[in-house]
Parts: C-alpha cells; structure tokens; sequence
C-alpha cells in the first residue's frame, strides 16, 4: 500500500465497494481496509435484487454489465414467503435479480 489516500474506506462490503466505485473518476487516492482476509463469507439471504443493477448502472454502464454477467449465481424469478401460520405466497419478480453467495459476490 502507499503511505497517503485522500480517502481510507473501513470495510470491503457492498456499502464500502459502492463508495470506492462511486469514488472511481473522483482523481481521489481512494483505499479499502476489511479486517477480514477475502475471499470471507457473511451471514445473508444472498439476494441481490433489481436495484443493485440500477445502481451500478448509474456508476458505470460497464459495471452494471459486469455485475449482471458474473458467473457465480443463480437467477431468481419466484420467490415464495412463508407466514407463522404455515400458508405461503409467492412472489414472481419481472426486473432481473439472482442469487449470489456472499463469499463469491463481495469477492467479486
Ligand atoms: C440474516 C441476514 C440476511 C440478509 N439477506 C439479505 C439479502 O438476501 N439481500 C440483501 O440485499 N441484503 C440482505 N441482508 C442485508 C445485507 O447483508 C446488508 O445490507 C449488507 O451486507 C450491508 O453491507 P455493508 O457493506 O454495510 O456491511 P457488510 O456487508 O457487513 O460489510 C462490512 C465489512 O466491514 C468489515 N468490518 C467490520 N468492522 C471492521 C473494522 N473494525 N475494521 C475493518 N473492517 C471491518 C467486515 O469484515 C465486512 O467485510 C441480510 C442481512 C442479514 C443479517
């Protein structure tokens, strides 16, 4: 690492990488610390749904394509919610969403 950033990120998550991202075209010395070694793992549903692409999207056109073509996921189109009283009902997304394991996701 070099010894001065205009900006130090604490935390390789998505809120951190989003910043770091945002940050690109910024001239801005930009650095991210995880106290974790990556590839790491975190507790989640591992959804990341339509407007996380809208999002990247907005940072760079070439990104948001990026994210959508990662490799390690599953697309989602239904999902299905179930209530304390056993019933169910499902949910059929139209915007592009998958599923992604975190330990893959946030290394990429
Ligand atoms: C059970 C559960 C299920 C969820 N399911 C979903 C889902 O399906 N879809 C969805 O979109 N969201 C889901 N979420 C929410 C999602 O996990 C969070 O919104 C998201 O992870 C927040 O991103 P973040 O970057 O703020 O924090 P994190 O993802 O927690 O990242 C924080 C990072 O900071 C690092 N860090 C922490 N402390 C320090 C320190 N002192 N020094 C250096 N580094 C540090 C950590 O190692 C970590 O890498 C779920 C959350 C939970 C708890």
């Amino acid at each position: 690492m070099k010894d001065f950033y205009d900006v130090l990120i604490v935390g390789g998550g998505p809120a951190g990488c989003g910043c770091a991202l945002s940050l690109h075209e910024s001239n801005l010395q930009v650095a991210i610390v995880d106290k974790e070694s990556f590839p790491r793992d975190k507790v989640c549903g591992d959804a990341i749904p339509g407007p996380t692409f809208k999002v990247m999207d907005k940072i760079n056109k070439n990104w948001g394509v990026a994210l959508r073509n990662f490799a390690d996921k599953e697309e989602v189109k239904t999902s299905r919610a179930f209530v304390p009283n056993g019933q169910s009902f499902s949910i059929n997304w139209k915007g592009y969403s998958y599923n992604s394991k975190r330990i893959h996701f946030d290394n990429f």
